[in-house]
């Protein structure tokens, strides 16, 4: 079973996103493990519980400090008994896409970290984390929902979060392709019929109409990923 770690200013919001829908579900069954930590409870500051401080030399904004991220990690280092994969969200990393979320699904334990305000200083990142992962080339006041929807990316991939492998194995960038249109009852809807075809129970006719149709669709909405 995948465990996910969130170190975050804001476990509510996560807990929110992540104890709804097919997610929320399948935390419930025990298909995989997710747990929030608020970095501000591992602050040094018992008063304030201050988790941030203005950047050296000089600038704009806060930046967050390294020790309540670390002794946060700490924690979960020793909950888990051992050293999880760390990952900060951050507009600076690689662009999360499909296949990486297929890759993350292999690793056991994911730590990941979101940064809030100018972001995070840079020796903890360069003390515990592993990779970089941005959700696209634009900047976000956190790193909650990057971190949301890599969760969702990799844990519906996990073995009995869909109700088969086949609900993602033909879908959207499994394959290279977009996927093929869907349909559903009524038959007529606004004078629109469902093609044919879908109708036909003809299962061959049905695949190779659903190939071209990925074809098709592919080159005219995102031929780049033909190249
Ligand atoms: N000053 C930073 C920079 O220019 O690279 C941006 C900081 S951003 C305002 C605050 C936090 O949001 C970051 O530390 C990161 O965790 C998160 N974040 C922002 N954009 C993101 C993105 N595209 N993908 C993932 N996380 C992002």
């Amino acid at each position: 079973m995948i465990r996910f770690d969130i170190a975050t200013l804001f476990p509510e919001m996560c807990e929110a996103v992540l104890g709804e829908s097919i997610i929320g579900r399948a935390r419930k069954k025990g298909l995989l493990e997710i747990r929030c930590h608020n970095i501000r409870d591992y602050s040094p500051d018992p008063k304030h519980h201050r988790v941030d401080d203005s950047p050296y030399g000089g600038g704009k904004g806060m930046v967050m400090q390294p020790e309540p991220i670390w002794q946060c990690y700490l924690d979960v280092v020793r909950q888990s008994g051992s050293k999880p994969h760390v990952i900060y969200l951050s507009p600076q990393g690689k662009t999360l896409t499909q296949q990486k979320a297929l890759e993350l699904r292999e690793i056991p334990h994911l730590f990941l970290l979101c940064g809030h305000y100018e972001g995070v200083d840079e020796r903890v990142l360069e003390k515990i984390v592993d990779e970089e992962i941005s959700i696209g080339d634009y900047v976000l006041t956190g790193g909650e929902l990057g971190a949301m929807v890599l969760v969702d990316s990799v844990a519906r991939l996990c073995p009995g979060v869909l109700p088969s492998e086949e609900c993602y194995e033909n879908e959207s960038h499994m394959n290279g392709l977009l996927e093929y249109p869907q349909y559903t009852r009524p038959e007529e809807w606004e004078g629109m019929r469902v093609p044919e075809v879908l109708l036909s129970g003809h299962h061959a006719n049905i695949e190779r109409w659903r190939m071209e149709q990925s074809v098709e669709r592919t080159m005219k909405k995102r031929p780049d990923l033909l190249k």
